[in-house]
């Protein structure tokens, strides 16, 4: 589903983090905040999937308000940097353990997690606690968990940046074909250019808590809309 942030504002105390954030994702679209550390994307995450608050503005999935909606409500997946895997159970009681929770019936949880295990190509571990997986496999598991609850969204904070530089590759070539395959819409953080720029159809460049530039790698690249996203970005002036 289509993504539409309006006018979005949040601060901690007094301290605005994010100011007049604006922008729409297409339905289907793979879309990249890019910008240095500190420069507000996991906030940002955060507000959308409903773990902040926002101060103003407007947050619409498939057109739906959702900013004053309790984050299970809001049809959106997330998937963090640090995987948060629950220590204490197998693979696929991490992957069920939401569901279950919401209700579902046994039958559904069961094929949910075989198509995800399928897709993410887990199905040895299921049976496995995270303390017994490399940090791809844990990754996978996270991702995993995500798919299972067939979000319209789903939001991935710098979910490869504790992987070492090979697996990185390997699994950011997975998430393409992940997102080919699932074709829902999908919102990348990073503050990796390269990541942005090969993973991306359009990046939101991020600066100090608002939007810099918003468009397709090729025209970040050639026509920076300043010196901060040249900077960034890499392009010789
Ligand atoms: P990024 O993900 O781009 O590195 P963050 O969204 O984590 O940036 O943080 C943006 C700014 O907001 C930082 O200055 C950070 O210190 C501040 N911040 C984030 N979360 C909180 C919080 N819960 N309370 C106070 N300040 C916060
Ligand atoms: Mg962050």
């Amino acid at each position: 589903m289509d993504l539409m942030v309006r006018n979005l504002r949040k601060s901690f105390g007094a301290v605005e983090v994010l100011r007049d954030i604006d922008f729409h994702i297409h339905a289907g679209e793979f879309v990249c905040f890019l910008g240095p550390s500190g420069c507000g994307k996991s906030t940002l995450l955060r507000c959308i999937a409903g773990l902040e608050e926002i101060d103003d503005g407007e947050i619409r999935l498939g057109g739906r308000e959702i900013d004053h909606l309790p984050s299970a409500k809001r049809d959106i997946s997330m998937v963090f940097q640090s995987y948060a895997l629950y220590p204490h159970m197998t693979v696929a009681k991490n992957m069920s353990f939401g569901l279950r929770l919401n209700g579902m019936p046994r039958d559904e949880v069961d094929r949910r997690i075989a198509h995800a295990a399928q897709v993410l190509q887990i199905e040895p571990l299921l049976g496995r606690k995270p303390k017994a997986l490399s940090g791809g496999q844990r990754q996978r598991v996270a991702i995993g968990r995500a798919i299972v609850r067939e979000p319209s969204l789903f939001l991935l904070d710098e979910p490869l940046s504790n992987l070492d530089a090979a697996l990185r590759v390997t699994m950011r070539a997975e998430l393409a074909a992940l997102h080919a395959r699932l074709g829902t819409t999908m919102v990348y953080v990073t503050h990796d250019q390269v990541e942005a720029m090969t993973l991306s159809s359009r990046v939101v460049v991020l600066d100090k808590g608002s939007v810099s530039q918003f468009g397709p790698p090729m025209e970040l690249f050639h026509r920076p809309a300043n010196l901060f996203v040249a900077g960034f970005i890499g392009t010789p002036q």
